[in-house]
């Protein structure tokens, strides 16, 4: 493998789209659009914890990027910038080749420059920090829900978490189901467009990286409220609904992270709004309960009973290896 700077050179300086400095000097150098304020947000993903040291080295790239772009998602802001430093543990270009076309395929994607870093040796580890932009009045908080607000989720939740069993062995599956369900949770979708689309409408927004009843746990918190969940209206993904008992179904939807969806909260009134935003962003959505005066997430099964959902970490998970 060539210098450090051979691979900036190589694999790591792309032309940006609107960055009046990117790579190469000591600091990149960005404008704002006039009016509107900096999101910036970090993730680290660490061999051995985030990711098998052996996946896919493209996929892990998109990966990288994905989980920092759903971050900006849930505040509504739109992404513009990323930086991205890395240790890499050996000689493996074609391994750095790979991993960086994946990072600036997803970067495309979504409009992002790739403008800085930091490339060292060590334990292989990604760090991402992300910045984007967004008006400072209609930016997406965790803090804004109030009582009576509809609790809405996009798409669906509990693949990734199945196919994280999958891969532990913990969790056989068919072929084809295994494929979708490691793909959900290789491959994740940054809800980035229907972020943008509910600033300004939305109440508060959050990102589903660690369990549906996790980080709605976060979201209500924040707000100071609580929130009940129709377990019936919570999006089963075809997956999901062919597959498993009906307690794995329960523990992947209501625990299981990696999933990337936004989970968010709007009035009432603004249900047809809302139903626009997904439409035009072409993202589902579904409405999964209310926000209450109390405090935490309860889950309501369909005769109205209230699920136990203190657990909401599962062995099956969580034990070991990833989280
Ligand atoms: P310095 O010693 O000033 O930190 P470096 O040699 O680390 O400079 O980096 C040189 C240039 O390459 C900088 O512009 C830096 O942002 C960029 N760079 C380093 N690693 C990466 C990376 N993994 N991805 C993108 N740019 C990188
Ligand atoms: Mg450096």
């Amino acid at each position: 493998m060539g210098s450090e700077f051979e691979l900036i050179r190589k694999y790591f300086t792309h032309p940006g789209q609107h960055t009046v400095l990117g790579v190469g000097d000591d600091a990149a150098l960005m404008r704002l659009s006039p009016g509107r304020i900096l999101a910036a947000s970090s993730d680290m993903l660490v061999a051995g914890r985030h990711f098998f040291p052996d996946t896919d080295p493209c996929r892990l790239g998109h990966k990288a990027l994905a989980v920092n772009l759903s971050d900006l998602a849930a505040m509504g802001a739109l992404p513009r910038w990323v930086l991205l430093s890395l240790a890499l543990p050996r000689a493996d270009e074609a391994w750095v080749a790979a991993f960086a076309a994946g990072f600036a395929d997803e970067a495309r994607t979504y409009g992002v420059d790739w403008v800085g870093g930091d490339t060292t040796g060590g334990p292989l580890n990604l760090s991402v920090t992300i910045l984007g932009e967004v008006d400072a009045q209609r930016a997406l908080k965790r803090s804004g829900a109030v009582p009576g607000d509809t609790v809405w989720l996009s798409g669906t939740v509990g693949d990734a978490a199945l196919g994280l069993a999958a891969l532990l062995g913990r969790y056989p599956l068919p072929e084809a189901a295994r494929q979708g369900c490691v793909g959900r949770l290789e491959r994740p979708t940054p809800r980035v467009a229907l972020g943008q689309a509910l600033a300004g409408l939305a109440h508060s927004a959050i990102d589903i990286s660690d369990g549906l009843l996790a980080d709605l746990g976060h979201l209500v918190r924040a707000s100071g409220v609580g929130a009940e969940l129709e377990y019936s209206a919570l999006p089963l993904a075809p997956l999901l609904a062919e597959r498993a008992s009906e307690a794995l179904v329960r523990e992947a939807i209501l625990a299981g992270g990696d999933d990337y969806e936004l989970c968010f909260t709007a009035a009432m009134a603004d249900t047809e709004a809302v139903l626009a935003a997904a439409r035009l962003t072409a993202t589902p959505v579904a409405a999964i309960g209310v926000i209450t005066a109390g405090a935490g997430v309860r889950v309501r099964d369909s005769s109205g009973v209230f699920l136990s959902t203190r657990r909401t970490g599962f062995d099956h998970f969580s034990s070991q290896g990833q989280q």
